[in-house]
């Protein structure tokens, strides 16, 4: 089939199904069959094509696409364009990938069930009474609806890994530094990473491929050499040490979710893995160490929309004092102003020392224990969620009952280490996500182990 062919059978399926989805902000129709017209002929030229030549994908409405809106789901970016392209699209317009659109989110990535984007509200294509996960709802939703082969989603603290749980789709979150954060909006930096939601593990290594390398426009992004991910897959996995943390399986998590998850496990012992029970006792402050870190970061990366700059600008002010209040008062939902205050607060002078260094011993102490952990074993597996996918309105009104969904992949975020989540089986007919973390550059041991239970 040629890329044109495959390009309208996506949008075919868009137009289909995502009036009942809401997984997509924008379809950029035209741009997409023109894009794919010009591999075709390349194609037909025989020119070289890159290694995702002619497949539909879209983005998170966080990662910049020149000359396309960037909004984060958020009214004070309702009308921005983005002048540049973030680095992970370039690569994929490299290898030749068709972006076919942008995708719902929480309102600048807070959140864990898109219930907090301020467009519109995205199902989960398993029970349309569900949320999707979040932050990356939308990205986790296409995929799982068949509407794309790929998306990228942003995990700051289980952005990715939570929303391919509860959608029963395949979602990785790199080591922090392996993908460039070049033109993603910042929510928290020293946490943020690009990954991919694909529905199996195969194209989850084939767009690592792409995505994953040093960028010198991202000083953090590492200088580590990409391999080809595509050569871990359906390894022999006997002899790999694999660790299940007790804190990961025991009050709050769901009896059908840890029922799947002690399945797969079986399956890795029968495959030869050596299975123990490790402690990670230092994960139960992950939660309030990542609210103040995230939080504390997003206050001072969220200070640039302050309706001069960017953004959305209030109509009516007194002086410059009364524009800033204003436009920010209107422009954010309320989930981002209560991150904002709550990091205003940890950073500010007298409380900085209490609550923010205090966060950040803990961090190195939650390093550390992972270090220690991984000197023990090869990879770490859990649940990725503590429940399947929730009713709307479940969790809304109630942010602390919120954060609890991501109290198995904030630790993964504070100590920087890459993890993936995938299918394992159905709870009650909704997905159960299985959650592997490596250590740090290990993408290939956890793809290995992946496909091996696939
Ligand atoms: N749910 C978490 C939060 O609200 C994680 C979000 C993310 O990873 N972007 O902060």
């Amino acid at each position: 089939v040629s890329a044109e062919e495959v390009v309208k059978s996506s949008i075919e399926r868009i137009k289909e199904v995502d009036g009942k989805i809401d997984a997509f902000l924008e379809v950029f129709e035209e741009d997409a069959i023109e894009n794919a017209k010009s591999v075709d002929k390349k194609i037909a030229n025989g020119e070289e094509v890159g290694a995702l030549a002619g497949i539909p994908m879209a983005i998170k409405d966080n990662i910049c696409l020149k000359n396309q809106k960037t909004t984060c789901a958020s009214k004070i970016l309702e009308n921005f364009t983005s002048p540049y392209d973030a680095t992970v699209v370039r690569k994929l317009k490299e290898s030749d990938a068709i972006i076919i659109g942008r995708l719902n989110m929480d309102e600048f990535a807070m959140g864990s069930s898109t219930e907090n984007s301020s467009i519109k509200k995205t199902k989960n294509p398993y029970d349309l009474e569900r949320v999707p996960g979040g932050s990356s709802g939308g990205s986790a939703a296409s995929v799982a609806a068949g509407e794309v082969y790929f998306s990228l989603g942003s995990d700051t603290g289980g952005s990715i890994r939570q929303p391919a749980s509860l959608c029963g789709v395949v979602g990785f979150k790199p080591t922090y530094g392996r993908v460039s954060r070049y033109g993603l909006v910042a929510f928290a930096s020293s946490l943020d990473q690009i990954g991919p939601f694909t529905r199996d593990v195969e194209d989850c290594a084939l767009v690592l491929n792409t995505i994953c390398g040093k960028d010198n426009l991202d000083s953090t992004s590492a200088n580590v050499d990409v391999e080809d991910f595509t050569t871990y897959l359906n390894k022999d996995i006997k002899g790999i040490r694999v660790g299940l943390p007790k804190e990961y399986f025991g009050e709050g998590i769901d009896e059908g979710v840890k029922r799947e998850v002690e399945k797969a496990v079986e399956a890795l012992k029968l495959l030869g893995a050596e299975v123990k029970e490790i402690s990670l006792p230092m994960s139960k402050y992950s939660l309030p160490v990542y609210y103040i870190l995230s939080s504390s970061e997003a206050s001072s990366n969220l200070a640039r929309f302050d309706g001069i700059r960017y953004g959305y600008r209030a109509d009516e002010f007194e002086d410059l004092v009364d524009l800033y209040v204003k436009s920010r008062s209107i422009g954010f939902g309320s989930e981002v102003k209560r991150r904002i205050m709550l990091g205003t607060y940890a950073l500010s002078s007298g409380y900085y020392d209490a609550y923010y260094k205090k966060a950040l011993k803990v961090k190195r102490l939650i390093i550390e224990e992972f270090k220690r952990a991984f000197e023990e074993v090869d990879l770490i597996v859990s649940p990725t969620s503590p429940s399947v996918a929730f009713k709307f309105g479940e969790k809304a009104d109630d942010p602390l009952k919120m954060y609890l969904s991501d109290v198995c992949t904030v630790p993964v975020n504070i100590a920087g280490l890459p993890a993936v989540s995938m299918p394992v089986g159905l709870s009650e007919g909704l997905p159960v996500g299985l959650q592997i973390i490596g250590n740090y550059f290990q993408e290939g041991k956890i793809l290995s182990l992946a496909s091996s239970i696939e």
